[in-house]
C-alpha cells in the first residue's frame, strides 16, 4: 500500500484512457482508510462533455460512494496536473491531499496559469505533492499526440 502503488493505479487508467482514444490521464481517490474508492480516466470524448476529465470522474464517483459532496481526509492521485477546473473541483470537494505526476504548462492550474489553490477566492488548498512518476506520465501524453501528428 504504498504511495507509489496509487500512483501505479492511476498510471494504468491514463493507459486504458489512451487505448479508448482519450488523452492518457488518469486519477485514483484513497480514502481516509487507505482505501480506493475511485479510479477514473479521460472520457471526454466518449461521454461527449468537456467537464470528463479523470479528475472530475473519480470525484464524481467517490462522493457518490461516500453519499456526501466531501471527501475530506481523502487522497486523489492524478498523472497530470490538474487544470483549473478539476483545480476548483478538488477544492470543493475539500480533498486532502493531492499528488499529481507531469505538469502541465499548457492547461494546468495548480502551479501555473489560473493557480486556483492560491488564489484567495478558494475555499480550500489541498496538500500538495508533485512530479510523482512524471516521467512516465509525461512520455505517455507525448507518444500519445505524437501518434495523433503522425
Ligand atoms: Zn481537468
Amino acid at each position: 500500500m504504498s504511495f507509489r502503488s496509487f500512483m501505479d493505479q492511476a498510471l494504468d487508467a491514463a493507459t486504458a484512457a489512451a487505448a479508448r482514444g482519450e488523452v492518457p490521464v488518469g486519477a485514483v481517490i484513497v480514502d481516509p482508510a487507505g482505501q480506493v474508492v475511485a479510479v477514473a480516466g479521460n472520457r471526454t470524448r466518449e461521454i461527449c462533455d468537456p467537464t470528463g476529465h479523470a479528475e472530475i470522474l473519480a470525484i464524481r464517483a467517490a462522493c457518490a460512494a461516500a453519499g456526501s459532496e466531501r471527501l475530506v481526509g481523502y487522497d486523489l492521485y492524478v498523472t497530470l496536473e490538474p487544470c483549473a477546473m478539476c483545480a476548483a473541483a478538488i477544492a470543493a470537494a475539500r480533498i486532502g491531499r493531492l499528488y499529481y505526476g507531469a505538469s502541465d504548462p499548457k492547461s494546468g492550474g495548480v502551479a501555473q496559469g489560473a493557480r486556483v489553490f492560491s488564489h484567495p477566492q478558494s475555499h480550500h488548498c489541498p496538500e500538495i505533492y508533485d512530479g510523482i512518476a512524471a516521467a512516465e506520465a509525461e512520455a505517455m501524453l507525448k507518444a500519445f499526440f505524437a501518434q495523433r501528428r503522425g
